[in-house]
């Protein structure tokens, strides 16, 4: 039996460049861990079958899941005639835009290269986890990167400065496709990546805070007005920078100070109870 954290991502900056002709948006994005996380745990089976089980029952518990694909594909792509139960225990909300899926899908597939002594690199596992979505590879890494393409090319890039992130997220689920075929790549204003790159490379927060854009914003915002509200709410209760995630509707602050942060959570507990907070840090 293995167990491997499988944890969410923030986006601090995406950049959405021009629509391609597969139809897939190229992108340009800052990713970066927060310990907020699932954990996949996976034990051999007699069977050659893939069982999924969790304690969370609002996604799919059956091939549709991420974590059964990635066990598929990673049998088949190292003929293994074994079988897996996969249990996932979820922290991290569903459709949220913290890449809850992907995390899982990515852990899997290290889960399964420990449990099987698979030989094989962590860039192969990357390779696997592009077939499954464009985030996988990002999760496969963990830390912080840039990643191009449609998500999938990864460079690795050196850790922010460490503060808290505040995530709170509505209770809806939002569709990153609903909002990708919705956005108008050629009315997205571009974000400074190489400026934010600078300022995350000479720990620059106030710099990094600046700088925070997501070109999806304006369309989940529109559609859900109940993200434009949490996030002017936490601009009021004095978080350093605030931003929507991926595709959302999480958004998050991040808070450099611990004094302000018990503050803000104080605020968002008088009035946010019908939202999931959590409170985490910036592992990236
Ligand atoms: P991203 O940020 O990568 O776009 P997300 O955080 O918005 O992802 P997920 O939580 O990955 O969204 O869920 C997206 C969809 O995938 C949901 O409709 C969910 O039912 C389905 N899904 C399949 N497998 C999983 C899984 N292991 N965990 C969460 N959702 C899953």
């Amino acid at each position: 039996m293995i167990t491997i954290k499988a944890p969410a991502k923030i986006n601090l900056a995406l950049d959405t460049l021009y629509k391609r002709k597969d139809n897939y948006h190229e992108v340009e994005m800052i990713m970066t861990t927060v310990d907020l996380a699932d954990y996949i745990t996976v034990t051999p089976l007699e069977k050659n079958e893939i069982v999924i089980k969790s304690n969370e029952f609002t996604m799919p518990l059956n091939e549709k899941n991420l974590a059964y694909q990635a066990a598929q594909l990673f049998k088949q792509h190292f003929n293994i005639d074994k079988g897996v139960e996969i249990y996932i225990k979820k922290r991290i909300p569903v459709a949220a835009g913290l890449a809850g899926g992907s995390s899982n899908a990515a852990a899997t597939l290290k889960a399964l290269k420990e449990l099987w002594k698979v030989d094989c690199t962590i860039d192969e596992l990357a390779e696997l986890g592009a077939q499954l979505g464009s985030d996988v590879p990002f999760c496969v890494y963990g830390g912080t990167a840039i990643a191009t393409g449609r998500g999938e090319i990864i460079q690795p890039i050196p850790s922010p400065p460490k503060c808290w992130v505040i995530l709170i997220k509505p209770r809806i689920g939002v569709s990153t496709k609903e909002i990708y075929e919705a956005l108008d790549a050629n009315q997205v204003e571009h974000l400074d990546i190489e400026g934010m790159l600078k300022c995350i490379d000479n720990k620059d927060y106030q710099g990094i805070c600046d700088r925070l854009g997501n070109s999806l914003e304006e369309v989940t915002l529109e559609r859900y007005p109940v993200v434009a509200e949490i996030k002017n709410k936490l601009v009021q209760f004095g978080a350093d920078a605030v931003l929507m995630s991926g595709s959302g509707p999480t958004v998050f602050a991040l808070v450099r100070k611990e004094y302000k942060l018990r503050r803000i959570i104080n605020s968002i507990n008088g009035c946010f109870r019908e939202h999931e907070v959590h409170a985490v840090r910036l592992i990236g």
